[in-house]
């Protein structure tokens, strides 16, 4: 009797801790793991024993990013670093890669999670695992993809894929073992362990770009410009890909958000970069829906609009949560505009073609100057930045 009453204490016991080491290895969304702090490493090296895979792992963690993961022991490991930091490993089997996404910083998981549903157009799950923010793709036949919020406000993407380079026949459930051992590992941990060998990501370097580029019918878009600067890309509420010079995008979320929270205005991304055939596609809808002589005076020739500098960008708005994106209604809300372009200066953008000039009036046209010379500029109502450029 003893001796079978142990023996139930041993099967209980092990019953619980294997359910304990689940849930701990759970990627399931805002679970138990999410309430606790951080795992510590070492609380997490435990947890590898339940797996051969993730017992013979070696930890991996990256300079500058509280984050870490176990990876297979004899993955070769290459850091890249040009203008994006990013890492890659692959072994026999499997290939794991690091690398960073948008460029972009995000305010928290949910914004992180509505652009990744938007930018794949699939189920995704926001999970929170290690002290971790992530979200993971689902419905994915042939890897694991995560966005990972670092702390920061950074994202990254990470993929666990068959190595399909070495055997091209490698399904991902050949390797599902492998993959999951590496998914249940990802951290950030307190303490990185003694023995993580540490990966070092480079910084991020960016182009200098000249804020100041003057583009219009006279003066057309600089040689190379594109490889000159550094693009993000995004989605709006209609669905439509945007992108955006860098730093642009960024002040422009930073004035999206202002305007939502301080002045219950809310504003979207029409246009951003229009390459020299997309103008080209621009005019030819135009002409179609308001003929030719209207069509040119409202859209610069190809090689010759402020779109191609990726600085530039048409916003339109949402009133009573829908979107009003036609000039001619977008026109009948002064006063929404008159909001807008109070902060535009702030947050280093201009009304590009104001009342009063020489253009047309667009008040849905902004353009990132910087904070210094918007300010200069907004402070004239009616002044341009050719007149400005003029000047000085
Ligand atoms: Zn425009």
């Amino acid at each position: 009797m003893a001796d079978s009453k142990k023996k139930f204490i041993v099967l209980l016991l092990t019953a619980l801790l294997t359910m304990g080491l689940f849930s701990c290895a759970s990627d399931g969304p805002a679970s138990a793991e999410s309430k606790k702090p951080a795992a510590n490493i070492t609380a997490a090296s435990t947890v590898s024993t339940t797996s051969t895979y993730q017992a013979k792992g070696v930890w991996y963690s990256f300079n500058g990013l509280k984050f870490a993961m176990k990876v297979p022991a004899d993955l070769k490991i290459k850091a890249v670093s040009k203008y994006k930091p990013q890492f890659t490993g692959h072994n026999d089997r499997i290939k794991v890669s690091l690398r960073r996404w948008n460029q972009v910083s995000y305010p928290n998981l949910k914004s992180l999670a509505a652009l990744v549903k938007k930018h794949t157009g699939r189920k995704i799950r926001q999970v929170r695992q290690g002290g971790l923010r992530m979200v993971k793709v689902q419905g994915l036949k042939t890897k694991i993809k995560y966005y990972i919020l670092m702390p920061n406000g950074d994202d990254y993407i990470l993929t666990i894929s068959p190595n399909k380079d070495k055997h091209p026949k490698l399904k991902f459930k050949d390797i599902k073992e492998e993959a999951k051992a590496i998914e249940v590992s990802l951290r950030m941990p307190k303490k990185i362990p003694s023995g993580a060998k540490r990966i070092r990501l480079a910084r991020t370097k960016f182009p200098k770009v000249n804020y100041l580029v003057l583009v219009n019918s006279s003066h057309k878009i600089p040689n190379k410009w594109m490889k000159k600067i550094s693009v993000v890309k995004t989605v709006n509420s209609l669905g439509k890909k945007v992108t955006a010079e860098r730093k642009t995008y960024k002040a422009y979320l930073r004035l999206q958000r202002d305007l939502e929270k301080n002045d219950e205005v809310f504003i979207d991304l029409d246009f951003g970069i229009r390459t020299v055939k997309e103008q080209q596609k621009l005019i030819d809808d135009y002409t179609k829906r308001y003929g030719a002589a209207y069509a040119n005076r409202i859209a610069a020739r190809p090689g010759y609009s402020e779109h191609h500098t990726g600085l530039a960008l048409d916003v339109y708005l949402i009133i009573d949560g829908k979107e009003v994106y036609l000039n001619e209604e977008m026109k009948k809300y002064p006063k929404v505009w008159k909001k807008i372009h109070a902060k535009l200066a702030k947050h280093g953008f201009i009304l590009r073609y104001p009342k009063n000039s020489a253009y047309p009036y667009e008040p849905w046209h902004i353009r990132y100057v910087g904070k210094k010379t918007a300010k200069k500029i907004m402070a004239e109502p009616g002044l341009t930045l050719e007149q400005y450029l003029a000047r000085s």
